[in-house]
Parts: structure tokens; C-alpha cells; sequence
């Protein structure tokens, strides 16, 4: 595992792109503290950077703003690639603890939202491992509007239609624009998080 170093000025140093890592930072906040972009620490388990995971609910998403939102799962030690999960047993633990809690309070959201009629409860999760100067994280949140498209490795995705152009083959997507959650939505639904994952 990589640690950040200490700057002198109680911030951490990211060791790779040397700038502060927000990560590192975010994972010494308490629940219901927010960070500085505003989103707000949902859950946390464990304690350290050897065994902790947090939970943060994003002020913005890609999918409906009114209906829709998105959870980060992120490991307090300055992981960089899911194979070093492994190493530490708590850690491969806590992952499992974080993420059955985190889908089954987000699961308890959509199904209280529903629109009469409907039963299923759409959950979708994208994690991978690609930079060296963050944390992995993995996204939990409600799989429908535009930011639930069929993603690569479904095989509703390779049934799309083909077009081609002039340099190469393509399908079509929607386009997603992140959008940010209103205020009273944003305090309503991090309250309710909140409290079911105590
Ligand atoms: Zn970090």
C-alpha cells in the first residue's frame, strides 16, 4: 500500500502527483461531515488505512437530479488498484461489509421512490483500476435514466446497432451531463442514508 506523506501542515501529500490527495483527506471526516466539493460521508468502517472504507454520497449526477444520485466506496489507504485489496484481509472484509450496506440502503431509496407499478429495483456499480495519483472507487447508484445505457461488457451493448463513418465503427449513446441534486434533495436523501446505514 502507497501512504501519502505529511506536508508539515497536517494536509497529505499525494506521493504520486504530489499535490494534496482529497481522498486521504475525505477519509479522516466523520459521517455526516461534508467535503469540499460537498458531498457528504454517508458511512464509514474500519479505522484504519489498513482495514477502513467510506462512503460518500456525490452532490451530483449524471443520471435525473430529482430522482437519481450516486455513492463512492473508498478506502481510506491510498490504494491504487484492486489487487492489493487482498493483502490485507480486514480490508477484503470491510469491502464486503461497505458494499452489501451501502446496496442495500441505496436498494431501500429506489424502492421507496417507485412509481406505482413498478417493482424492479435497478442498482448499478462501475469501479476500475486506472490512475496512479487517486484511490479505487467504486459507484453504487441507481441503474436507469441516462446513466443507466448498457455499459461494454453487457451483451445489450454489443447488440446495438453498428454505424461507421469514414475513420471507424461506432454505436450510438445517449449523452450523460452531470447535473447537481437541489439543496432539499441533496440534505433529504443524506439524512435517509444516514440513517439506514447505522
Ligand atoms: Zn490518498
Amino acid at each position: 500500500m502507497t501512504e501519502g506523506a505529511n506536508n508539515g501542515e497536517g494536509n497529505v501529500v499525494n506521493k504520486f502527483s504530489k499535490d494534496n490527495c482529497i481522498f486521504c483527506k475525505e477519509a479522516l471526516l466523520e459521517v455526516g461531515k461534508k467535503t469540499e466539493y460537498g458531498a457528504v460521508i454517508i458511512y464509514k468502517v474500519g479505522s484504519t488505512k489498513k482495514d477502513g472504507w467510506f462512503a460518500i454520497l456525490s452532490p451530483r449526477t449524471g443520471g435525473d437530479p430529482k430522482s437519481d444520485f450516486s455513492i463512492q466506496i473508498v478506502p481510506f489507504g491510498h490504494l491504487t488498484n484492486f489487487s492489493q485489496i487482498d493483502a490485507y484481509p480486514e480490508l477484503a472484509r470491510n469491502y464486503g461489509i461497505i458494499f452489501s450496506k451501502v446496496s442495500s440502503a441505496v436498494g431501500v431509496v429506489i424502492k421507496d421512490e417507485l412509481p406505482d407499478g413498478e417493482e424492479r429495483v435497478p442498482i448499478g456499480t462501475y469501479g476500475k483500476c486506472k490512475h496512479l495519483d487517486e484511490h479505487i472507487h467504486i459507484k453504487i447508484f441507481p441503474w436507469r435514466n441516462d446513466i443507466g445505457q448498457p455499459f461494454t461488457t453487457d451483451s445489450s451493448f454489443q447488440r446495438k446497432e453498428i454505424f461507421k463513418d469514414a475513420e471507424e465503427e461506432f454505436v450510438k449513446m445517449k449523452p450523460v451531463r452531470k447535473a447537481g441534486l437541489k439543496r432539499e434533495r441533496f440534505d433529504q436523501l443524506s439524512e435517509k442514508l444516514i440513517s439506514l446505514l447505522k
